[in-house]
């Protein structure tokens, strides 16, 4: 399926296969075209319309020099019902991604393009939006580089290390970066959430211990696209349910951009707190209730109880009070992404932008210059 998921007006369905006459035969035996023509009546790129046999459903097939499309109406229903005979004719499902590497050779422009389409905020928008302005000369750059040969191969490898370096920015272009917050029940995880995100979505429970799943939202900081992670309370538990929420709270962990350990302010406990902050490698360490002591010198002693090896940033919040909120959510964001992202420098936003310049720097080292040429002569 070509057309993304959700609503459209149509959507789009490619079919191949080697050699290209079986998918036609297949498709031929499911497709009854008004005219009473055959498909293989049909020019490349011309369209005829009809019938899916098996729902009636009104269809468009487009035959190109290596796919047909098959375009019926938006939305689930007709899309499904098509995918499903296909199927039972024995037709395997590819991601629209295999697909698109199937069809054509995807330019530098062409990755970027669809990335465009994926972004979800303004700013990830704006930033993938100048790198297409800047494409064409930076790419040229690289051509050029790759021309001179041997005589500029320091050069290209340190420029291709440099892109790489944006690797993990630029896949958070389109994706959110993971933030996890963790932490014992009842410290105010889910209240930071709502109180982020600005309504209220997690649920806030006086009991300790009831957010078993991972609770996530979608949300933005500082333009960035985040989603946050309420996980279940870390602490031992005979429950069953609970027992798996947090061991999928600990898988959570692991696979974060970004950890925030969240304490309550009345009732630290140095030891044990720093021991959590040191195992799950939390860059932010959040003191909520702040509200609950008056005294500042208990937090003190407690912070100069920091062991050696972690750093971490610390922030003081009271979510009922609504304070240290916008100072946490511009520390997430600090943390996320610590420089403005580059013009003058390709950020590779795609997995396929990625290995393009893995393998380029692969044929520089191996000095394969006439590969190298070839490779980025596509781009
Ligand atoms: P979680 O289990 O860590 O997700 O904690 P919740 O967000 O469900 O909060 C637990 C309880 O603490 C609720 O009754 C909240 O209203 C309360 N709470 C959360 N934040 C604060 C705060 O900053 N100050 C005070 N005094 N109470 C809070």
């Amino acid at each position: 399926m070509l057309t993304p998921n959700g609503r459209g007006a149509i959507a789009v369905i490619a079919i191949w296969g080697e050699p290209l006459s079986l998918a036609e035969s297949i498709l031929e035996s499911l497709f009854e075209a008004s005219s009473g023509k055959r498909i293989s009546q049909l020019k490349r790129g011309s369209l005829m319309y009809g019938r899916w046999r098996a729902t009636q459903e009104d269809v468009v097939v487009v035959p190109f020099s290596d796919r047909f499309e098959i375009q019926c109406h938006g939305g689930k229903v007709a899309p499904l019902s098509i995918l499903k005979s296909l199927s039972e004719k024995g037709v395997g499902e590819a991601s629209a991604d295999e697909a698109l590497a199937h069809f054509e050779k995807r330019s530098w422009l062409a990755e970027l393009t669809t990335a465009m389409t994926q972004a979800t905020t303004e700013r990830t928008a704006l930033t993938l939006l100048s790198q297409f302005h800047q494409v064409p000369n930076l790419i040229a750059e690289i051509q050029a580089d790759v021309q001179a040969g041997k005589s500029k191969s320091t050069n290209l490898i340190s420029r291709l290390d440099q892109i790489l370096s944006w690797e993990r920015l630029g896949r958070h272009l389109t994706t959110p970066w993971s933030v996890v917050l963790c932490g014992r029940p009842n410290v105010g995880k889910s209240s930071l959430i709502n109180a982020i995100v600005g309504f209220e979505r997690a649920i806030v429970h006086e009991v300790a211990g009831t957010t078993r799943d991972v609770v996530t939202q979608l949300t933005a900081v500082d333009g960035w696209p985040i989603e946050l992670k309420d996980t279940a309370g870390l602490r031992e538990s005979n429950d069953a349910i609970e027992i798996q929420g947090v061991a999928l709270s600990h898988s959570e962990i692991n696979q974060a951009d970004l950890v925030i350990a969240v304490f309550d302010a009345s009732q630290l406990d140095a030891a044990a707190n720093w021991e959590l902050i040191d195992a799950v490698k939390a860059s932010i360490v959040v003191i909520n209730k702040i509200d609950l002591i008056s005294d500042s010198r208990a937090l003190d002693q407690w912070a100069s109880a920091r062991p050696a090896c972690c750093e971490p940033q610390i922030q003081t919040t009271s979510t009922t009070e609504k304070k240290g909120i916008e100072e946490l959510v511009l520390a997430v964001a600090k943390r996320l992404v610590p420089a403005e992202p580059p013009t003058d420098v390709l950020i590779p936003a795609t997995r396929l932008q990625v290995e393009m310049i893995q393998r380029l720097r692969h044929l520089i080292e191996g000095e394969n210059w006439k590969a190298a040429g070839d490779l980025v002569g596509d781009w």
